[in-house]
């Protein structure tokens, strides 16, 4: 039996279990998926242990994505050195090979819901410079968006995002760009994307308040908190006639390739996974 998991501490917050095993019981494939409480301090243990204990892999969740990196760099493939992080582990001929899939998860979620959307015609503004943006900053690299600003609240992390990109993937130096927070609202100013990669506006934090006003009105936002699903970011953009992209699809986008490589099904992500996650998310 194929065994698969997610490693957290705490873990029980995970949706990860609810979407694979969503998977499973669709697919009908004999396979497990559990949520695995790794004190930090048993965490080197774990990973050494999963070969020996039949693991396929796992999906690596707060407070263990850095460390993991650190543990297994060997494995780390160039996204998850980009991204500082791993989300997750796929064991393959008794080796470990570590990803991060969460720009996939954007990628995929902003193209399934907006498919017209064309990254290659304006500047993309992305607030924040944790881990998510690095994953949001690679995609639309990717993407070949023209130019990206990054603002975050402490100014150094989007200077460290910057450099690393120049170093590992020669982005030109004008490509990005670092704003200060309080110059927000006018480097919305022409605008063709805007995506929240920080916490703020998650059930629990403050709200994201922005002054929108200088944003065109054809660019597309993005939030990628997905608790609420809509956030009060996307809910005064849609009042004032921007296209909007909730955060839900990247979560079960990202899922999908350690999914796929651990159980050799590539699931689809219907409307019946998103209803069903939707209504895990009210329970939390
Ligand atoms: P992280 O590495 O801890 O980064 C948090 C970011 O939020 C930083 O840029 C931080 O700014 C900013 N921030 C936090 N509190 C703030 C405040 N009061 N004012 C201004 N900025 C503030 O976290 P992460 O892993 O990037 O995750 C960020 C969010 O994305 C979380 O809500 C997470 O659930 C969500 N997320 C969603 C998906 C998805 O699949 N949809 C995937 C990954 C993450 P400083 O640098 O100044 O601290």
């Amino acid at each position: 039996m194929i065994k698969a998991g997610v490693i957290g501490y705490p873990v029980k917050h995970s949706l990860s279990p609810r979407i694979h095993n969503y998977w499973l019981k669709k697919y009908n494939i004999k396979g497990s998926y559990d949520a695995i409480e790794v004190h930090p301090d048993n965490l080197k243990g774990f990973l050494v242990s999963m070969i020996k204990n039949g693991f396929s892999g796992v999906n690596v969740t707060i407070p263990h994505k850095e460390k993991v990196l650190e543990i297994l760099n060997n494995a780390a493939d160039p996204f998850a050195k980009f991204i500082g992080a791993v989300n997750t582990i796929i064991i393959k001929d008794k080796n470990f090979i570590c990803t991060n899939t969460d720009f996939i998860g954007f990628s995929r979620n902003v193209i399934e819901k907006e498919p017209e959307f064309d990254f290659s015609e304006g500047k993309a503004v992305v607030i924040g410079a944790g881990g998510a943006a690095r994953a949001v900053i690679f995609a639309l690299l990717s993407l070949n968006v023209p130019e990206i600003i990054i603002v975050n609240r402490t100014r150094e992390k989007s200077e460290i995002i910057k450099t690393k990109a120049i170093k590992n993937f020669q982005v030109a130096d004008k490509k990005i760009l670092v704003a200060e927070w309080k110059n927000i609202s006018e480097i919305l100013k022409n605008a063709s994307l805007l995506v929240n990669t920080t916490s703020l506006g998650m059930v629990g934090q403050n709200k994201l308040e922005i002054d929108l006003s200088n944003l065109p009105k054809t660019a597309l936002v993005n939030d990628i908190v997905y608790n609420p699903l809509e956030t009060k970011l996307l809910k005064t953009a849609k009042l004032r006639g921007n296209k909007v992209v909730d955060g839900l699809g990247m979560l079960l986008h990202q899922a999908a390739p350690g999914f796929e490589a651990w159980f050799g099904v590539r699931p689809e992500i219907d409307d019946n996974l998103r209803k069903f996650v939707l209504e895990g998310l009210v329970k939390k």
